[in-house]
């Protein structure tokens, strides 16, 4: 019988980069602080405000391009993405669609059947979103908001 068709499988794979600053901002990237201690105009989205690309970040996912075979590209731009959720303030995310800074790499990998090579469509930089903390308060509150519409 005729192999009618090949199983292919995509992995949107995240990378978080070991930076002591955002990626568009000079916030602290350290964990384990405050709500909203780790926050400026810039990565809240504030009016007025604009990013300044982090250079280390840059360098981080050029290393990582060349280390998965990656071609980099000469030319790479940011997308904003519409988002709409309480961890990114923005309502966008910063992220790259149409020229991302690396593409068409692999990795290698052992299996059963000898050595396989793993594609790499693209390679993109974005901006992760917040840590979202949810008090007891806030859940009780939401509780009685849900019950109250609820009952309506
Ligand atoms: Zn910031």
């Amino acid at each position: 019988m005729a192999k009618q068709y090949e199983t292919v499988i995509g992995l949107e794979v995240h990378i978080e980069l070991a930076t002591k600053t955002k990626i568009f901002c000079g916030c602290s990237t350290e964990f384990g602080g405050a709500p909203n201690t780790h926050t400026c105009p810039v990565c809240t989205g504030m009016p007025g405000s604009l990013p300044v690309l982090n250079k280390q970040v840059v360098e981080y996912a050029m290393a990582i391009g060349l280390a998965t075979n990656c071609k980099i590209t000469q030319v790479c731009k940011f997308d904003r993405k519409n988002y709409f959720y309480p961890d990114n303030p923005q309502n966008y995310q910063i992220s790259q669609l149409y020229l991302p800074i690396a593409r068409d790499g692999y990795v290698e990998i052992e299996s059963g059947s000898g050595k396989k090579k793993v594609r790499i469509h693209e390679m993109h930089m974005e901006e992760d979103a917040g840590k979202l903390v949810h008090d007891e308060w806030m859940i009780l509150h939401l509780s009685i908001i849900t019950e109250a519409v609820c009952h309506l």
